[in-house]
């Protein structure tokens, strides 16, 4: 499972680039494909011994329009929740589901909001 996959190199992370902190906020993108509670769990376990505390936090995605600029949350699409479901299986999907809201183009980036990040927080 790639839970535990992302939680080792989390890890990996902390000890050879951050070890000079103990407290970390971890980033969870709204559109990613993993089991939030499997990877918290994961990555508390990969850490418990290295004495550090983690704030998880989501981000909101926000995706921008290659044709128009125009920029809109994900969250004010109205997706049904199986649209929702789908894109957080195969964020792909998004391609599928997701329309400019003002010039109805599927030429999107999501620029925020994807995939995971961690950083030192004090
Ligand atoms: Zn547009």
């Amino acid at each position: 499972m790639h839970e535990f996959a992302l939680a080792k190199a989390l890890k990996q992370t902390i000890t050879s680039k951050y070890n000079d902190h103990s407290k970390f906020i971890v980033y969870i993108g709204q559109i990613q494909n993993i089991e939030l509670e499997v990877f918290k769990a994961a990555l508390s376990e990969e850490v418990h011994d290295l004495n550090i505390s983690l704030i998880f936090q989501e981000v909101p995605a926000k995706i921008r329009c290659n044709i128009c600029g125009y920029e809109f949350l994900y969250n004010s699409l109205g997706l049904s929740d199986d649209q929702q479901e789908d894109i957080h299986f195969l964020p792909e999907a998004i391609y599928v589901y997701v329309k400019c809201p003002k010039c109805k183009s599927n030429d999107f980036e999501v620029v925020e909001g994807r995939g995971i990040f961690i950083a030192p927080y004090n």
